[in-house]
């Protein structure tokens, strides 16, 4: 495994929409570790892979309940509970901002061999989910702010950053 670099704000890149995974290959589980890797080395609870550069519909959640869980090809078939959430992002470093999310998401997605299955997520574990999922679609939480974007001042790890 290895710790890649991360896009950061403002890199055109993370503007992009990625590609759906078509090849569910041992190149795809080594992305899938190293991405793993640098989350965890980050430290963040999430990271999409368009985060390290790679333009593939697939990220990582830390989930509370199932630890790591891989979203490949997801998409968010139900949401509801719609609240204010203080998030972070391991491309935007250094700042948190308010956004409202849905505290309740069901999740379609195909895991590293391609297999499909579909996962309730609740709480931060659905806020972490919904940014990942924006991440596919060139989306970051910056563009949708109820409050304005602070310096990080709050060490407990929320959402995609914990710093
Ligand atoms: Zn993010």
């Amino acid at each position: 495994m290895a710790i890649l670099n991360i896009v950061k704000e403002p890199d055109e890149l993370l503007r992009k929409r990625s590609k759906e995974v078509t090849e569910f290959s041992a190149r795809l589980h080594q992305l899938l570790d190293d991405m793993r890797e640098t989350m965890q080395a980050a430290p963040g609870v999430g990271i999409a892979a368009v985060q390290v550069g790679t333009l593939y519909r697939a990220c990582l959640v830390e989930t509370k309940e199932n630890g790591v869980v891989e979203l490949i090809n997801a998409v968010i078939t139900d949401s509801s509970d719609l609240r204010e959430f203080q998030v972070g992002c391991l491309s935007v470093p250094g700042k948190r901002g308010i956004v409202i999310y849905p505290h309740k998401v069901t999740v379609r997605a195909q895991d590293r061999t391609g297999k499909g299955f579909t996962m309730d997520f609740t709480e931060r574990d659905a806020v972490c989910a919904c940014h990942e999922l924006d991440h596919f679609d060139g989306v970051l939480y910056i563009d949708k702010l109820v409050a304005p974007v602070e310096a990080d001042t709050d060490s407990e790890p929320e959402s995609e950053s914990g710093e």
